[in-house]
């Protein structure tokens, strides 16, 4: 069996967005074209799969180090549907917990994977506000998006684990915009800001934005500070 374009896979003690020691699968290939991404080296699918064999050697080094718990990120899990159910329901068959990032796009998928009980905890990266959207990613279909946030905020309701995140990057996301979309997000449980890291080693899809300062942790704590009213809870994701 292969699991798709998977590029590699890095266990890591802890991972700050699911708080326990958790193993990433990376998705190759995205359908949005975000210029800050920094995982622009998966941007592109490529060739290589990942392989029952090769998974197995992920999941037992997993089981080694005591990890429960698979990040299936990317890259746009969703994009590859049918090598995404195989690889959730196997992840389960084998006893892990799923966690998957996503962008969104497909609500399709994710209703489906919820629905089968494939993925414990979901993370839906918040672009910006919805009119953002196409300037941001070049994807303009936002009915999609606010059906993905309606399914998420709804199956959280049922007691699924779930998160919002936006990446603040300067020039994009200012007060007003981070301000529009707790109103967007208003009741949810999570909504995490992250510092935009145009230093990080995968460099950015538009090497434009890498020549970008971030913003100081100060910065995006300001932002939290707007829509802490708009959530359970509001964090921040920075060095500083
Ligand atoms: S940051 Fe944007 S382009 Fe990069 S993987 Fe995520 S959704 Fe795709």
């Amino acid at each position: 069996m292969n699991f798709g374009n998977i590029s590699s896979s890095v266990d890591l003690v802890s991972f700050s967005n699911a708080e326990e020691p958790t193993t990433v699968l990376f998705y190759q290939g995205c359908n949005f074209g975000c210029g800050y991404c920094h995982n622009s080296n998966l941007w592109h699918a490529e060739d290589d799969t990942l392989t029952e064999k090769g998974l197995n050697a992920v999941l037992s080094t997993a089981r080694s180090r005591w990890v429960k718990l698979v990040n299936v990120s990317g890259g746009e899990p969703t994009e590859q549907f049918g090598n995404l159910w195989d690889l959730t329901g196997y992840l389960k068959q084998q006893g892990f917990k799923v966690k998957l990032d996503t962008n969104g796009s497909h609500p399709e998928v994710l209703e489906t994977l919820l629905e089968y009980a494939l993925v414990d905890y979901a993370a839906m990266d918040i672009k910006g506000t919805l009119a953002q959207y196409p300037e941001i990613t070049g994807f303009s279909d936002v009915e999609k998006i606010r059906n993905s946030i309606e399914l998420v905020q709804f199956m959280g309701n049922q007691g699924f684990g779930y998160e919002f995140r936006t990446t603040a990057v300067p020039g994009i996301h200012g007060e007003s915009e981070i301000r529009e979309i707790g109103e967007m997000l208003r009741g949810s449980r999570r909504y995490a800001i992250q510092q935009f890291r145009p230093d990080l080693d995968g460099g950015c899809l538009n090497p434009q934005f890498c020549k970008k300062e971030s913003y100081p942790g100060e910065t995006l704590r300001e932002f939290a500070e707007v829509v802490k009213d708009d959530f359970e809870t509001v964090i921040v994701r920075a060095r500083d």
